[in-house]
């Protein structure tokens, strides 16, 4: 709107001469309020700002010059504590009949009519309010709206500047005003943490909101607007290589925001109003945000969130602050707080100092929790608006047993933190005392307890927690973790240095998974870019038979890395069995070529798939003659079984592991294995809960491949139960399903004294 860009540029010029000014603050506050006043023609204009905790009126035009400094109001209290509080625009014709009204006698506002407020925002805080009346019964027009709300952004800065609010105390009051608070998500990996919280892609300040020269700000934000364009155009195209569904959305409305028209030209006007290229960036996000705020449509404010991210994105590349919180680097015990994070992305920080994560979105199955989950971090997803309700630096509580994250905790919630804290430490003590012991069951059947690795010093965990061996090994980890395809000897060195560290202990490398939430950035594709569902996609087994050369490589580093150890190979993502003799195949071919070379060999080599598509389980009978061993993948199984996107978190509480539909599946599985002679295991997620591990033993699963920090839990659980007797109660349960069977699997517990989580 032209009007709103010249009338707010006409103040600007203005205010920016008063900024120049060598005034004193009080001054420069005085001429600003006349100068507002007369722009937007308001008999009164008025400017509150924050002051030991009270809204205190600082500077007016056309109010009692005796309230000056005496006028004070709460946050929350009357309009302008209403606007301060909610951090919004009021806009009335007749002020008395808000029902926030409050009439301050001294100030002599009784014959305004009319009240028009814009909060003064710093670092997402309003520190103050500014404030237009009028006799006349009026609404105040939009451009007049607008234009206030960009002086208001000026004032922030001359506020700032000037050192009129105290910001550090700001942070302090705030937190001692609004205390602990408490928000709940997801449950996604379980634990205790403690830190400060830091956001993973940091809130950019801004310090310059007045233009010097307006065609070089119209300049830089082409120039950003082309960068971020790139950017999130090669995001799309690497989305081939498996974003899950949910990102895909996302990246669809990203692109859509990104070459919006309007958008840009929003940005343009109040550039034109003399804003600087991140203060126009930031003035028209406030404006959508306030938009969005009047309409409580949820798809919408998902959007929001969208359009938050990627004008975010805009500001840092505008302002050069670009990087993450991993590149910046932790300098304290942290809790992480992003939206969401990849695997790759997790793996940058500093696992010394990342104490916890709290994501607005996350699923329990998605890899950055499988990564989190192996690197011991808790994490809660699902927390709505967090980075919303959290800010940098604030104190946090993660307790990821009850999906619980407490903002500025009190000091009775850390005593209580602390009590629990060493209860689990002494558990986890009653856990490490089980280290040698062999898992039986209380019948006697020895139950195989292996843990899931991917990163090199995961091989520790095999020591520290008495693991039967590593029963999924996701090599693809170290992709994930390369700027670069690794090479074959950098694979060669890792596959032997596993297996050294190992000893006697089996480990089962699974050949790359690559694809669904695991992208790689520099291997690309022309399938993948129209992959619409890449978890179903081009993905595992499936790229790496076509792009034979990764597999060849891969075969070659696993046989040479294994020379002198048992080599167990697992495919993942086999459909049908002649994708398995393809993968075998590959190594069949390289071993040849090793043995003529007369390389040193491994001792055996057994080979296996994972089953995770379910339409191999109806060929069964087809592929046990061809393997050695079978490890049903539930992650994806259970995905594909409901058709249910194991990424998207709107999905992530629908359906239960625990349902008859999975039970069943595993059961006839179980069945159609039996005396087969292959060793048949689950290294899902769910095998590492207590009672999902519970279900599956009795429904005859002798091998668990499970997150490390749940050997000790799971061995535990194994030797207080009967499993002739949990096989009876699910063989009665699948039968004629209960209900719920969740509830009753923890009643058949808890009769039995048997902990369940
Ligand atoms: C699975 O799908 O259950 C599995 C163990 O593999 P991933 O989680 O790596 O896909
Ligand atoms: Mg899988």
């Amino acid at each position: 709107m032209p009007g709103a860009a010249a009338a707010a540029r006409s103040i600007l010029t203005q205010l920016h001469e008063v900024m120049a000014a060598r005034t004193h603050a009080q001054a420069k506050l005085n001429k600003i309020v006349d100068i507002i006043g007369e722009a937007l023609t308001s008999e009164v204009c008025s400017i509150y700002l924050l002051r030991e905790g009270m809204l205190e009126l600082f500077a007016t035009r056309g109010l009692n010059q005796s309230a000056v400094h005496v006028t004070r109001l709460g946050v929350g209290e009357g309009l302008t504590g209403t606007i301060a509080e909610n951090i919004e625009t009021l806009n009335l014709d007749e002020a008395a009949t808000h029902p926030e009204f409050q009439y301050r006698p001294e100030t002599g506002e009784e014959k305004f009519h009319s009240f028009a407020g814009v909060p003064i925002v710093r670092n997402a805080r309003a520190i103050g309010v500014l404030t237009v009346q009028h006799v006349e019964p009026r609404k105040y027009e939009e451009v007049e709206i607008e234009a206030l709300q960009t002086v208001a952004m000026v004032l922030a800065e001359l506020i700032h500047n000037a050192g009129l609010v105290d910001e550090e105390q700001l942070d302090e009051r705030s937190a001692a005003q609004s205390g602990q608070q408490v928000l709940e998500g997801m449950r996604l990996v379980k634990g205790l943490a403690y830190g400060k919280a830091v956001f993973h892609q940091p809130r950019v300040t801004i310090e310059h909101t007045v233009a010097e020269d307006t065609e070089a700000e119209r300049q830089r934000v082409y120039l950003a607007f082309d960068k971020m364009r790139e950017q999130i155009d090669a995001m799309t195209n690497q989305a081939e290589f498996g974003v899950g569904g949910e990102h895909e959305q996302v990246l669809e409305t990203y692109k859509m925001f990104a070459y919006d028209e309007g958008w840009s030209r929003r940005i343009n006007e109040a550039i034109d109003s003399g804003l600087t290229a991140e203060a126009a960036i930031e003035r028209v996000q406030q404006r959508t945000r306030q938009r969005m705020r009047e309409i409580s449509d949820p798809l919408l404010q998902d959007r929001m969130h969208d359009l938050e991210d990627l004008a975010n994105r805009l500001i840092r590349i505008v302002s050069g602050q670009l990087g993450t919180a991993a590149r910046t680097g932790l300098q304290n015990d942290t809790i992480l707080i992003a939206k969401n994070l990849g695997p790759a992305e997790l793996l940058e920080y500093d696992k010394r100092r990342l104490k916890g994560v709290v994501l607005e979105q996350g699923s329990l199955t998605a890899h950055v929790v499988i990564v989190a989950r192996a690197m011991g971090v808790p994490v809660i997803g699902r927390v709505r608006n967090v980075r919303g309700l959290v800010r940098e630096g604030d104190d946090l509580l993660v307790d990821g047993d009850a999906a619980k994250v407490t903002i500025r905790p009190g000091q009775a919630v850390l005593d209580a933190f602390d009590t629990r804290l060493a209860r689990k430490k002494q558990r986890q003590a009653e856990y490490a005392k089980l280290r040698d012991v062999e898992p039986f069951t209380a019948d006697g059947q020895r139950i195989e307890v292996m843990m899931n690795a991917g990163l090199r010093d995961d091989v520790a965990m095999l020591g520290l927690t008495g693991a039967d061996g590593i029963g999924l090994y996701r090599t693809e980890f170290q992709f994930l973790v390369s700027a670069a395809l690794p090479q074959r000897d950098r694979q060669t060195r890792l596959y032997h240095d596993v297996l050294e560290a190992a000893g006697d202990k089996r480990v089962i490398f699974r050949t790359v998974d690559i694809g669904g939430d695991k992208s790689l950035p520099y291997l690309t594709s022309d399938h993948t870019s129209e992959d619409e569902n890449p978890a179903m996609g081009w993905r595992a087994l499936r790229l790496a038979l076509e792009r034979e050369g990764l597999l060849k490589v891969q075969a070659r580093a696993l046989l040479e890395g294994a020379a002198g150890h048992e080599l167990n190979v697992m495919f993942p993502m086999v459909s049908e069995p002649w994708e398995f003799d393809a993968a075998k195949a590959v190594f069949d071919s390289q071993l040849a070529f090793l043995k003529k070379r007369k390389h040193k060999l491994p001792t055996a080599i057994r080979y296996g798939v994972m089953l995770e598509v379910p339409s191999l389980a109806e060929v069964l009978d087809l592929l046990l003659p061809r393997v050695s061993f079978i490890s049903i993948g539930t992650n994806d199984l259970t995905q594909f079984l409901f058709a249910a996107d194991r990424a998207n978190p709107a999905l992530a509480e629908r359906y239960d592991w625990l349902s008859p539909a999975i039970l069943r599946f595993l059961r006839r599985v179980v069945r159609n294995t039996e005396g087969s002679g292959v060793d048949l295991g689950v290294c899902g997620e769910m095998g590492g809960r207590r009672l999902e591990a519970l279900a599956l033993i009795g429904l005859g699963i002798r091998r668990l491949s499970i997150t490390p920090a749940a050997v000790g839990p799971i061995k535990e659980l194994v030797s207080r139960i009967d499993m002739v007797e949990i096989g009876t109660a699910m063989e009665e349960w699948l039968a004629s399903p209960p209900p719920d069977m969740r509830a009753a699997l923890s009643a058949w517990a808890e009769e039995r004294g048997i902990e369940v989580d």
